[in-house]
């Protein structure tokens, strides 16, 4: 267990905190994370129950999928993660906490199939090409 670690967004309109234990972190390649978070997004998983909004003037959703949705500040434009109906987890940016993710580390890369072509993956984490249960 660690102690709750703060996030938020560029401009601070949208803060958050995270409780629970330490979450892993899988780096996602598909194209909607990359165009969103202009480049790869570091995805926290953390439980839902573990999660809350601590300040959201900013905050507002963009619907990904029919399931999948986005948090952004609509202030100042940051990705701050995804989550999904029906699941137990989100998945907020690890690129937006306030520690910079200490103690933390990278899980795995997922949604490898369909990464950039600009770049290699070449850390030795595991890969996946869709999900991480997935295969
Ligand atoms: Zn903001
Ligand atoms: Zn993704």
């Amino acid at each position: 267990m660690s102690d709750v670690r703060t996030g938020g967004c560029l401009c601070g309109a949208v803060r958050y905190e995270i409780g629970g234990p330490d979450p892993a972190i899988d780096i996602c390649h598909c194209s909607m994370c990359r165009r969103q978070g202009v480049h790869v997004q570091a995805a926290l998983e953390v439980a839902r129950a573990d999660f809350r909004w601590t300040r959201d003037e900013g905050l507002a959703w963009y619907r990904s999928s029919e399931r999948g949705r986005r948090p952004f500040c609509r202030l100042c434009g940051s990705a701050l993660g995804y989550e999904e109906e029906g699941d137990d987890c989100v998945y907020p940016n690890a690129g937006s906490l306030d520690d910079g993710g200490a103690g933390l580390s990278v899980r795995c890369h997922i949604h490898v199939a369909s990464k950039g072509a600009y770049y290699e993956i070449d850390d030795g984490h595991p890969r996946f090409a869709a999900g991480r249960d997935e295969g």
